[in-house]
């Protein structure tokens, strides 16, 4: 913490952010101290007091962490469409990891309307216009957007575009063509691929299909990140055939936002982080988890048993149902829950589905970073979308006191940084990237809700990406300063 700007420097950096409380990321305790921010990085961190900028920030009483790191989006059409990505800078999130649950938007151009999931990018398939990575990275170079952005391979995605039938496991040739898109992917810097067998065109994809397009990323050390084939009665089934993927193939595995769904499976989270747990001392593995109870994705019948309650989040054919329950849907119609959902398709869904018990078990399990999985195109969003961040530093951290506040900030910045390869981002110190965030530790919250889910965040104050503000005082500031965080590069 000794202020060292160089003795012969003659020029002042350009901000100052003083007598803040920084938490660096690393879950260490907090500490006080001026961080001098020069072009994109942090140039110093000194005591309290000590250090002048062209510009000064007061922090008094407020908290400085890392920009927050949102490990599990669908941010890949928001990115490029406009890149304001208001949702996140407004909660404080400088990074996002976008293509998850099998779905990227590059990939896949051309095929006019997607199937469930991918239609949760984009229901008329416009968007999906990017044929390949290094496509879609150009539009994103040529508009940047507000925050940084990884990104990793949909499986779903590259089954649509590589298969006349997703029903079915793929062909030689089709693994062929997937393999030569993922390598294409890596080349361009994709940092993995993402699988979603829970849902239909990639459920019929066998272990054996998923351990062969996995072997492209041993090389380059990426990632095989998940939306588990099961996240309920079968979850360790599920879990165990990840393991195997991420074992067979040498390469770190990550479990997509982490739960255990239905009435039936309340309480086995014990069961499902003993296993991780096991497997980590063995292999690396990651989990990340949003916290709430509720999930959110397409709409279908399938779920209706498992879940207490089921509010629409869009529906084509149907908008002015966004937000409301289809029981109350169903009965102003007439007609069973089962036929209501087929007349609004193709639609979203929000499904309370999940034990509050095991939302806290996994969210204060050690490992477990957080992910929003928001869903940014949706009409009647799922909250987590706007609140994911500031609802773990408020509600879970300083209002139940699950972890305290340097756990939390570690569970976002330090902890993802490193499970995901962003090198020079997550920490507080000289010689990082000025991703930045500054709160008010007393008041952060969030405020979005199930049903005013639209939104910003209390308590976030200044957000910084590579060094320039993108939300000061409640307001966006129109900045883009986002970059593509490619596989391995170094700062
Ligand atoms: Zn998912």
């Amino acid at each position: 913490m000794q202020a060292d700007l160089g003795a012969g420097a003659g020029r002042l950096p350009a901000l100052v952010i003083a007598n803040a409380t920084v938490f660096d990321g690393s879950a260490a305790p907090r500490f006080a101290a001026d961080v001098a921010i020069d072009g994109d990085r942090i140039q110093a961190l000194g005591r309290p007091g000590s250090l002048r900028g062209s510009a000064t920030i007061d922090a008094s009483g407020l908290a400085l962490a890392p920009g927050f790191i949102d490990v599990h989006t669908h941010d890949d059409r928001m990115l490029v469409d406009g890149g304001g990505m208001e949702p996140k800078v407004s909660q404080g999130v400088t990074t996002v990891v976008a293509g998850n649950c099998g779905i990227s938007l590059a990939g896949l151009s051309g095929r006019g309307r997607p199937p469930q999931p991918l239609d949760l990018l984009d229901p008329a398939g416009d968007w999906f216009r990017f044929p390949t990575f290094r496509a879609y990275f150009e539009a994103f170079e040529q508009h940047p957007a507000a925050t940084n952005a990884a990104f990793l391979a949909g499986h779903s995605t590259l089954r649509i575009a590589a298969m006349d039938d997703p029903g079915r496991a793929a062909s030689p040739a089709e693994c062929r063509r997937m393999c030569a898109a993922i390598d294409e992917a890596m080349e361009a810097g994709a940092i993995g691929l993402s699988t979603g067998t829970f849902y239909p065109p990639a459920a019929a994809a066998p272990t054996a299909e998923l351990i062969e397009l996995s072997r492209r990323l041993t090389a380059g050390g990426g990632l095989y990140v998940t939306h588990m084939r099961n996240e309920a009665e079968a979850i360790l089934p599920a879990i165990d055939e990840t393991l195997e993927i991420g074992r067979a193939c040498g390469i770190g595995v990550v479990i997509s936002h982490h739960k255990v769904a239905g009435l039936a499976n309340h309480g086995r989270s014990v069961e499902t982080l003993a296993r991780i747990a096991d497997a980590m001392q063995r292999q690396p593995v990651a989990l990340d988890c949003y916290p709430y109870d509720a999930s959110s994705t397409v709409l279908s019948a399938s779920r209706l048993a498992m879940s207490s309650r089921v509010q629409v989040a869009w529906s084509t054919p149907h908008p002015e149902c966004a937000g409301r329950d289809l029981a109350r849907i169903a009965a102003d119609w007439g007609v069973s829950a089962e036929v209501a959902v087929q007349r609004l398709q193709p639609a979203g869904a929000i499904y309370f589905m999940m034990d509050e018990a095991d939302v806290q078990r996994i969210l204060a399990f050690p490992e477990t970073m957080v992910g929003s999985d928001g869903l940014p195109h949706d009409a009647s969003p799922h909250p987590r979308l706007w609140g994911t961040f500031p609802r773990v530093l408020g509600h879970y951290s300083r209002d139940l006191g699950l972890f305290p506040l340097e756990v939390a900030v570690h569970k976002m910045t330090g902890l993802p940084a490193h499970r995901f390869g962003l090198h020079g981002r997550g920490v507080v110190e000289a010689g990082a990237f000025a991703d930045l965030v500054l709160f008010d530790p007393a008041t952060v919250a969030d405020t979005a809700t199930f049903e005013a889910p639209v939104q910003p965040a209390a308590g976030i104050r200044a957000v910084l990406v590579n060094g320039t503000p993108v939300w000061r005082d409640g307001q966006a500031t129109g900045a883009r300063p986002g970059r593509v965080l490619r596989r391995g590069a170094r700062p």
